[in-house]
């Protein structure tokens, strides 16, 4: 048998660094068995799917020096290997469960499956779905159809019993089938969804072993029942352990900045990074620390992936960053590692014409905008706080620009400055004094400097989103009660009211 790993990310965001973390584990394991690792695009959500997502992904693994052996980009035997172009296969699939009757149409309005869940919410069932179109006959279905009603296609779960597998990391997995809901198949504009066309193109493809993140363990019931319905052999299944945050909780973009990209525009070495990412879910048998890719693929046991939560250690990264520096770079090369990295001329013509006029010696260019060379801005609520604003309303005001750059999908030049006047609108404050001031301090620790919109473009949006969120955990974050007033309120961008209770 020839060992066959794959990654399937999803399109639709900045590219996370869970993408290389379970890319690298998929690519070790694939090595160390002399398989092939393929790289999969699921784009099946149409409306947050974007081909820039995509090309950032590519771009990402490459900075990394992480290789697959098929893929969308390169092709292979079991193309294609983006999901979209694959939609007629999916249906034929489903045609045939359809034709066995393992899978039903389902008529289900948006209205009636609203209710249902409310009435599983009061209830506390599992299931949000109570299967009322499970057992139409087949006049029933005809006739529906006739009138144009448009339907879903859902799997049809066992009703009693137990769902079982093995996971190699885990071990044995158990989960009743009455938690499981009658899965959504085939969606209503004939797309698959994420549980289909996983399924399927994983047993086309050929993939031996499934090495995933623990956050897929509650669709794995679903899947491997699919593989059982269309009679096909289960992979081999590996859940391995998340990338945590300092909190303990799953590392997200609200609180870490979780872009692969933000590590590279902030100066780490991509050997480091990949070592770092492996160290998180991986102890090699002697513990050591600093390894190569080469030397992790040779040791490779599964029995020593991690079982709980990886922390995403920063203290460590650098840590690692820095032996990788000093062990990799001799002292004659690093100036041009430094320059390619931060000090690019392309990069300089874009600074140039906001300094020009703005110094007296060039002694004062790097005074002027050492921010944008910098990793750590020293925030302090003195340097934050506007006049008459308490730490807590500064950081509402950063969480909206950070809502209002992500709503508009801009976090260049325009998209920061027009956050920040829906900003000052939405708080009813002065956009100068106030929200302009804020923003300074937040990203370049000062309340002055070149001109703050084109500055933030240079900067880019992955060190720009740290800072706002730096700036709002140095303010004292936002209570979650208050959160979720403020997210409330941003919906009709009326966010007054924090400022008359000051
Ligand atoms: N498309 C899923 C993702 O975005 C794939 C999960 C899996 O590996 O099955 O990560």
């Amino acid at each position: 048998m020839v060992v066959r790993t794959r990654i399937a990310p999803s399109p639709t965001g900045d590219p996370h660094v869970g993408t290389p973390y379970m890319a690298l584990f998929n690519l070790i394991f694939a090595r160390h068995h002399g398989g092939k690792f393929i790289l999969r695009i699921e784009d099946t959500d149409r409306t947050r799917s974007r081909i820039e997502y995509e090309e950032s992904i590519f771009k990402s693994l490459q900075w990394l020096g992480i290789q697959w052996d098929e893929g969308p980009d390169i092709g292979g035997p079991y193309g294609p290997y983006r999901q979209s172009e694959r939609t007629e296969i999916y249906k034929k699939h489903v045609q045939k469960l359809l034709d066995e009757g393992k899978a039903y149409k389902c008529f289900a309005t948006a209205a009636e499956l609203k209710e249902m869940r409310e009435i599983a919410a009061k209830t506390g069932q599992r299931s949000g779905y109570d299967r009322r179109y499970r057992n139409l006959s087949p006049q029933e279905i005809e006739k529906r159809e006739s009138e144009g009603q448009s339907y879903t296609i859902r799997l049809k779960v066992p009703l009693t019993g137990e769902c079982e597998y093995d996971d190699l990391i885990k071990g044995r997995i158990t989960c009743p089938w009455a938690d499981v809901d009658d899965q959504i198949l085939l969606k209503s504009d004939g797309f698959p969804t994420y549980h289909l066309a996983n399924v399927v193109d994983d047993h086309l493809m050929e993939i031996t072993h499934i090495i995933r993140g623990d956050e897929w363990i509650s669709s794995t019931p679903k899947h491997v029942l699919l593989y059982d319905v269309f009679g096909w052999e289960r992979p081999k299944i590996m859940h391995m352990p998340l990338l945590l945050g300092a909190d303990g909780k799953k590392l997200s973009k609200r609180k870490n900045p979780t872009s692969v990209f933000y590590y590279k525009e902030s100066g780490y070495l991509p050997e480091a990074f990949v070592n770092f990412l492996t160290l998180m879910g991986y102890s090699m048998s002697d513990d050591q620390e600093i390894y190569s890719l080469e030397e992790i693929i040779k040791n490779f046991s599964s029995d020593r992936i991690g079982v709980s939560g990886a922390f995403f250690d920063v203290k460590k990264l650098d840590w690692i960053n820095q032996q990788y520096l000093i062990n990799s770079i001799p002292e004659n090369q690093l100036w041009n590692k430094i320059q390619e990295w931060g000090f690019s001329d392309e990069k300089m013509k874009r600074l140039m014409p906001l300094i020009h006029t703005r110094i007296k010696t060039f002694g004062e260019f790097i005074e002027l905008c050492d921010f944008l060379f910098v990793n750590h801005i020293p925030h302090t609520h003195e340097l934050l706080c506007p006049k008459n604003v308490s730490p807590e309303v500064s950081a509402m005001m950063l969480q909206c620009m950070i809502w209002s750059m992500d709503a508009g999908e801009n976090w260049g030049r325009d998209g920061f400055e027009k956050a920040s006047r829906e900003v000052a609108e939405a708080f009813g404050v002065n956009h100068k004094k106030v929200i302009m001031r804020l923003l300074f301090a937040t990203i370049t620790g000062r309340h002055q400097g070149p001109p703050l919109f084109d500055s933030v473009d240079i900067l880019g949006k992955d060190r720009t989103r740290a800072r706002i969120l730096n700036a709002i955990e140095c303010l004292g974050g936002i209570s979650n009660k208050k959160m979720a007033t403020l997210t409330n309120q941003w919906e009709t961008k009326d966010c007054r009211s924090w400022l008359s209770q000051d």
